[in-house]
C-alpha cells in the first residue's frame, strides 16, 4: 500500500478542505507574521487555536455541521460584498443623495439640491427636514 492510498482511506468520511479552511489558514499565517514583530504570547495562542480549529474541521466526521459553518461564512462574505457595492453605487450617484427616514428607517433617494428641504416619506407619509450642504 502506498502513502497516497492510505491518506485517501484515512480521509474518507471526513470533511476535508473548503473555503473557510483557506481563510482560517490565511488569518493564522498573517497573525503569525505579525507576531514575528510584536512577539506576544497571547497572539501565539490565538494562532495555534485558529490552526487547530482549521485542522479539526478538515478531519471532522460531522460533515453537516462543518457544511453549515462554511455556508454561514459564505453568507457573511456575501453580505459584506453586497453592502460595499451599495455604498459604491451611492457614492457614484452625484445627482442624488440617500437619506434614511427617521420614522420607518427606509432609505430614500432624493435629488441633490443645495439647501434646506422638507420631504415626505412615501412609505409612512411622515414629513421630515433634509439638509444638503454640497450641490
Ligand atoms: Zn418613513
Amino acid at each position: 500500500m502506498n502513502f497516497r492510498y492510505k491518506l485517501m482511506q484515512f480521509m474518507s468520511g471526513r470533511y476535508g478542505v473548503d473555503k473557510l479552511f483557506y481563510v482560517l489558514f490565511g488569518v493564522a499565517s498573517v497573525l503569525s507574521i505579525v507576531n514575528c514583530f510584536v512577539r506576544e504570547i497571547w497572539l501565539q495562542f490565538i494562532v495555534y487555536a485558529v490552526v487547530i480549529y482549521a485542522f479539526y474541521r478538515i478531519l471532522s466526521r460531522n460533515i453537516t455541521a462543518r457544511r453549515k459553518e462554511n455556508q454561514f461564512f459564505n453568507k457573511l462574505i456575501m453580505g459584506i460584498k453586497y453592502k460595499r457595492n451599495i455604498h459604491r453605487q451611492r457614492k457614484a450617484d452625484y445627482s442624488h443623495i440617500y437619506k434614511r427616514c427617521p420614522a420607518c428607517h427606509v432609505v430614500l433617494r432624493l435629488p441633490r439640491r443645495k439647501g434646506k428641504h422638507t420631504t415626505v416619506c412615501p412609505k409612512c407619509n411622515k414629513e421630515f427636514k433634509v439638509y444638503v450642504f454640497k450641490a
